[in-house]
């Protein structure tokens, strides 16, 4: 079966170690977002309409060459879930025997439930506590639609971590404490915060100590800069 007119692709990583859990990956990263988030670091990818920089077909035929040495492939973007053809592309790339991941940012919550049977894990954005999430994505009603798509996970059952980016001038630790507090609660288990970078540089120096507080709450909690 092929993507007809296929995935519109930005970008590829050949290698990564750490955008798939216990895997060595390429990511492909799909063109186009329709949220604004202002620490967007991927704002070449966000305009959907974007001519690709990179043939679909010529992706795949890239991964053939990698099998037996790559064990999966994450689609990233932009936000994969926007495009129709992703559900084509990712049964082609488990066609060719990888594994799939999925960065999302949740938006599509009904797209991502047709998807979840054929992934292997999925990185999900919550980006804020619900209040603030209007602000944070420069779009309206995003955090209900994230929580969809979490809760859609968690009764799925696929392997999955929640991924927040935070510095303090985006809501302040105590909106942070309480996001924590949300997502272990509704069973969230491994949760990933990831500072803003601002002109390239992390916009915190260094994990702030309160982190260590609500790591606690899960089993696998990180901190990047
Ligand atoms: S959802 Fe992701 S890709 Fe879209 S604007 Fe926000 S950070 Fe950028």
């Amino acid at each position: 079966m092929t993507a007809q007119g296929g995935l519109r692709v930005g970008g590829l990583t050949p290698l990564t170690t750490i955008d798939f859990p216990g895997r060595l990956a390429a990511v492909v990263f799909c063109q186009g977002c329709a949220w604004r988030c202002g620490y967007c670091q991927n704002s070449t990818l966000l305009e959907a309409g974007t001519p690709a920089a990179l043939r679909w077909d010529d992706v795949l035929a890239f991964l053939g060459n990698r099998q037996g040495l790559l064990d999966g492939v994450v689609f990233s973007g932009g936000e994969p879930t926007l495009q129709t053809h992703l559900p084509a592309a990712i049964e082609q790339v488990r066609a060719l025997g990888f594994e799939v991941g999925l960065h999302t940012a949740g938006m599509y919550p009904a797209r991502l439930a047709r998807l979840l049977p054929r992934l292997d894990w999925v990185g999900l954005d919550i980006k804020a506590p619900l209040r603030t999430y209007d602000a944070v994505t420069g779009t309206t009603g995003g955090g209900a639609k994230a929580r969809e798509s979490l809760d859609l996970l968690l009764a799925a059952g696929v392997p999955f971590e929640c991924r927040t980016t935070w510095h303090p001038g985006l809501f302040p630790m105590s909106a942070l404490e309480e996001l924590a507090d949300e997502l272990a609660a509704r069973g969230v288990t491994h949760w990933t915060v990831q500072c803003c970078r601002i002109d390239g540089r992390p916009a915190v120096a260094a994990q702030p100590p309160e982190l260590r507080r609500l790591a606690v709450r899960f089993k696998e909690f990180h901190w990047r800069a």
